[in-house]
């Protein structure tokens, strides 16, 4: 996981908290800090409320990637089915291994998006977002 940017913008450098409320918490400030002579920016963040922003922008993205996936399914599965009815309009033997198959597939991804979403729910509930 890469570090957060400080405000000056440089990549952020963890402590230790050692305060009576948050002892052993570690948290980015700016590097800036350690040097002397060099005004820091003032930078502040705990390290874990970091990580669970991280992890809720990743997923985030899974979660427009697999509604985008399932969209082209659903596709599929709709030209698919005019197939299928087309080949049953005209009384022709048809195929329906590839349809039933793509249902499957349809299936998994949406329990796959359900799941996703609920990870995605407790993330925000960690963050105070809901
Ligand atoms: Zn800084």
């Amino acid at each position: 996981m890469h570090p957060p940017l400080c405000d000056c913008p440089l990549e952020a450098v963890l402590e230790l908290s050692h305060s009576a409320r948050n002892p052993n918490r570690e948290f980015y400030s700016c590097p800036l800090k350690k040097i002397k002579g060099k005004k820091e920016c003032g930078y502040f963040k705990w390290f874990d409320v970091h990580a669970l922003e991280v992890r809720e922008r990743n997923l985030v993205r899974e979660v427009a990637n697999l509604r985008m996936k399932l969209a082209d399914v659903e596709e599929e599965n709709k030209q698919l089915r005019l197939q299928l009815r087309r080949c049953e309009v005209v009384d022709q033997p048809c195929s329906s291994s590839i349809t039933r198959t793509s249902d499957s597939t349809e299936t998994s991804m949406l329990e796959a998006i359900s799941q996703l979403s609920y990870r995605m729910s407790r993330v925000e509930g960690k963050l105070g977002l809901r």
